[in-house]
């Protein structure tokens, strides 16, 4: 089999009112999403998308006319490619799924098999009041999740430790609390420096008091010792690397004993197959796998299959935060949005591959580049 297309479809969706990420200085007025389409001389095809594909036009001529199943030569071409330039993910996402379509079998099943479902929390994006929050997490409740993330966010520092504790008197024991720093790594041109060590262990003894199950990214990336530092003192669970940049990042931070929960994204930060890995590494050595899955519902969908394939958790990623990100308008692409079961689950589809289908006229409605390479 040969590889005799590749297809990059740029997406733009408009969000009115805008999205205000607690982790973007800037309020989202459209949401982008790049869908990768690799196609064969059999006639099978496959799909990816999470991160930008910005620049990858200049090395298509390295996998036009290869087997798409020999992906272990793709992935270190691809790890190649990210060294000098731009990380291209999503392809290796097209090419796993297409290895699905081919074997007829859920990618999960071929990385594994694990579980066939996982529990998903419920990650909130915005910063809003306690009292409103109280109303989302009881909303959440009749939903069927049983964990939410929430935001400390940069300028509203105090607002959010009020938020922490109003939601967890609100719902008692019926929620797990998750809590999100957000210090790993900033937006291109936000230059504020991260969160110290001291002041990052000061918001952490008073996030014990409401019971959280991990604080996530409250360091800088490159703080190892400092993490350490902070889960040894304080007691509380670590969990970063959504966007680590290489396998050999996050394998150190393991050797380090810097994280107890590990979140690369596959779609944004090492792929599937060094995921895969690492998971592996980090379940044998007792440490959580749960990985971000913060893009759209192609790349929400790929994360899920690699945690339910080598048996990941305990809970995997859900961004939704209504009224501002639904499932409709994060998986706006798909023919049906990715939804959670109301026993909090999220399961593996039983179609092959991803076991996403396209929704081929909102993809053509919201085009707005569409490129191709041909062998
Ligand atoms: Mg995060």
């Amino acid at each position: 089999m040969r590889i005799t297309r590749i297809r990059r479809q740029e997406l733009r969706l408009q969000l009115d009112p805008a999205v205000h990420a607690a982790w973007d200085p800037n309020p989202r007025r459209e949401f982008a999403a790049t869908i990768v389409r690799v196609e064969t001389d059999a006639g099978v095809a496959g799909i990816g998308s999470g991160d930008t594909m910005v620049g990858f036009g200049e090395f298509e001529h390295l996998f036009i006319g290869q087997d798409p199943l020999a992906i272990a030569r793709h992935a270190r071409t691809l790890e190649g490619i990210a060294f000098h330039a731009g990380r291209y993910w999503p392809l290796e996402t097209a090419l796993w799924d297409l290895y699905g379509r081919v074997c007829g079998l859920p990618l999960a099943m071929l990385l594994g098999g694990a579980r066939d479902s996982v529990p998903a929390y419920a990650s909130w994006c915005e910063h809003r009041c306690g009292e409103q929050r109280v109303e989302d997490a009881h909303a959440l409740l009749q939903a069927g999740f049983r964990a939410v993330k929430i935001r400390l966010g940069r300028g509203h520092l105090e607002e959010s430790l009020a938020v922490v504790a109003a939601v967890r008197d609100a719902v008692g024991e019926r929620l797990d609390l998750i809590v999100d720093l957000n210090q790993w790594w900033r937006m291109p041109g936000d230059t504020e420096a991260s969160l110290d060590p001291a002041a990052a262990e000061r918001l952490i003894e008073r996030l014990r008091d409401h019971d959280v199950l991990w604080a996530e990214e409250p360091l800088a990336g490159a703080d190892h010792a400092g993490m350490r530092r902070l889960a040894n003192r304080t007691g509380m669970r670590i969990a970063g690397g959504e966007m680590a940049r290489t396998f050999e990042e996050l394998l150190l931070a393991l050797e380090h004993d810097a994280l107890e929960v590990f979140q690369p994204d596959v779609v944004l930060a090492l792929g599937i197959s060094a995921t895969r890995t690492l998971a592996d590494l980090a379940l044998r050595r007792n440490r959580w796998f749960t990985p971000h899955t913060w893009t759209n519902g192609i790349g929400l969908m790929a994360n899920l299959q690699v945690c339910a394939g080598v048996g990941g958790g305990p809970y995997i990623e859900f961004p939704y935060d209504p009224p501002a990100w639904t499932a409709s308008k994060r998986d706006f692409m798909l023919a049906a949005p990715i939804e959670v079961g109301q026993d909090g689950l999220l399961r593996v589809p039983d179609g092959p591959g991803l076991g996403v289908e396209l929704d081929e006229e909102r993809v053509a409605a919201q085009l707005v580049a569409d490129t191709e390479a041909r062998g």
